[in-house]
C-alpha cells in the first residue's frame, strides 16, 4: 500500500494520522510506572485502523506486548515482520496449537484440554508453549471461574510443555469504577490471584484494564494495563474524556464522482426516499457505501462535510456509493461542488468535525463499531 499518497484506483479512502497514534500511546505509557507495561490491543486489524502499520508505531513508541482476538490476525502481525510479545485474547480450536508455536503467539487459556494439547505440541516441538490464564470473575464470557483457578492450574502445571506468563481478567463494567459490579470483579480477581500465588503456581504479569479502567482506576493497573479504543483517539465515555484527552487518528474522505442538477422532485437513490424539494439543488455522488462499513441505517440522516460545511446526505446509502445534497437557502450561500473534490465523512475540516461519537449516536451503537466497520474495505493512507 503506497503511503501518503490518496488511493490511485478509487476516489475514498481512510486517513490514519500517525502522529495522533504516536501521542495517544505516548499518553497510555505515562499513566504507568517504571515497572508496568503497556499491552496494544490491535485485533480487528486494530480497529480498522490497520494492524500491522499501527503495530509497528506502538511498538516503537513503547508497548511492550500487542493482544490480538484470532491466530489470523498474529499470523499477518508475524508475516508483517512485528517481532513484539503476541496474546491471543481467548482460547483458540486445539487444531491450530502448532501454529502458535510456530508464530509465537501466546494463546489465553481456560480449559484443561486446550492445555495440555497445546502442552503436548510443545514438547514435540522441543520449545516451552507460553500462555496467559483468563479467570472469569463475572462477565461470564470466558475464563476459569474465580473460585477454580488453583485446582485448575494444578490439573495443568505438571505439564513441562507450557509456563504460565500471565493471568487476567475482563471488566463487565469499566466505564464505572465505583460501581458495586466493578468492585466485586476486582475483589474476585484479587482473591483468585493471592490463592494461586500462595498455592506456589506463579502468575506471571497480572493484568485486567482497558481503556476505560486504565484511565479511570489507578489501582487496577497491576503489572500491564490493555488499551484498545484509547490509542486511536476514541474516548469510551464522557469520564475518560475529561481524564485523559486523546486525539482521533482516523479520518474518512472521498472525492466527488459527478454533480447533477436533477429537476424539482426527482428522486435520488433506490426507493427514492429523498426527492429534490426546489430548483439548484445540487446532487453530488461519493463513492462509499455500505459495504465499506458506511451503515444504511445513516440514510437521509448523517452529514459529510465540504469547505469547512455541513451538508446533508440524501437517498438510500448504496452498497459502493452515496449522494449529498447542497442546498441554497436565503441564509447561507453555499460553495458549489465539483467532480473531484474531497469531502469529508468522518474527521476534520476547518472548525467542522464529525466524528465516530456523532456516527455511533445516529446508528444507535458504540464508536468502536463505527472505527471498525471502516476498516472493511476502504484503502488506508497514513500520514
Ligand atoms: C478488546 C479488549 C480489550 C481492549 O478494550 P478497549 O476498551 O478497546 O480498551 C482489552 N481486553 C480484552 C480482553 C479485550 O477483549
Amino acid at each position: 500500500m503506497a503511503l501518503n499518497r490518496e488511493s490511485a484506483t478509487r476516489w475514498a479512502w481512510v486517513e490514519i494520522d500517525q502522529g495522533a497514534l504516536r501521542r495517544n500511546t505516548r499518553a497510555f505509557k505515562g499513566l504507568l510506572g517504571p515497572r508496568q507495561r503497556l499491552c496494544c490491543v490491535v485485533k480487528a486489524d486494530a480497529y480498522g485502523h490497520g494492524a500491522v502499520e499501527c503495530a509497528k508505531i506502538m511498538y516503537a513508541t513503547g508497548a511492550d506486548m500487542l493482544a490480538v482476538a484470532t491466530v489470523r490476525e498474529g499470523i499477518e502481525l508475524r508475516e508483517g515482520g512485528i517481532k513484539a510479545p503476541i496474546l491471543l485474547l481467548s482460547e483458540p480450536p486445539a487444531e491450530s496449537v502448532s501454529l502458535l508455536l510456530e508464530y509465537e503467539i501466546m494463546p489465553s487459556i481456560y480449559t484443561a484440554e486446550f492445555a495440555l494439547a497445546f502442552g503436548e505440541a510443545a514438547v514435540s516441538a522441543g520449545v516451552v508453549g507460553r500462555y496467559h490464564m483468563a479467570i472469569e470473575t463475572g462477565m461470564n464470557r470466558i475464563g476459569v471461574h474465580h473460585t477454580e483457578v488453583v485446582e485448575f492450574r494444578r490439573s495443568i502445571e505438571f505439564h513441562r510443555g507450557i509456563a504460565c506468563d500471565g493471568v487476567f481478567t475482563h471488566f463487565a463494567t469499566a466505564d464505572e469504577p465505583d460501581g458495586w459490579d466493578y468492585k466485586l470483579q476486582r475483589r474476585r480477581f484479587e482473591e483468585a490471584v493471592s490463592a494461586m500465588q500462595e498455592a506456589g503456581f506463579p502468575c506471571g504479569i497480572v493484568h485486567c484494564d482497558n481503556t476505560p479502567a486504565s484511565i479511570l482506576d489507578a489501582s487496577s493497573r497491576y503489572d500491564m494495563i490493555r488499551a484498545g479504543i484509547g490509542l486511536y483517539g476514541l474516548q469510551p465515555s464522557d469520564r475518560t474524556a475529561a481524564a485523559l484527552p486523546l486525539d482521533p487518528v482516523m479520518s474518512v474522505r472521498a472525492r466527488v464522482t459527478r454533480v447533477a442538477y436533477p429537476a424539482m422532485g426527482e428522486g435520488v437513490g433506490y426507493g427514492f426516499t429523498y426527492r429534490v424539494p426546489r430548483a439548484r439543488v445540487q446532487v453530488c455522488t461519493l463513492p462509499v457505501g455500505y459495504a465499506d462499513g458506511l451503515s444504511r441505517t445513516l440514510s437521509n440522516r448523517m452529514d459529510v462535510l465540504f469547505r469547512g460545511f455541513r451538508v446533508q446526505q440524501v437517498g438510500n446509502i448504496c452498497m459502493d456509493q452515496f449522494m449529498v445534497a447542497i442546498t441554497q437557502t436565503s441564509r447561507r450561500q453555499m460553495p458549489e461542488a465539483e467532480v473531484g473534490d474531497v469531502m469529508t465523512i468522518m474527521g476534520r475540516d476547518g472548525d467542522e468535525a464529525i466524528t465516530a461519537d456523532e456516527h455511533a449516536r445516529l446508528r444507535g451503537t458504540i464508536n468502536y463499531e463505527v472505527a471498525c466497520d471502516f476498516g472493511l474495505r476502504l484503502e488506508r493512507v497514513y500520514r
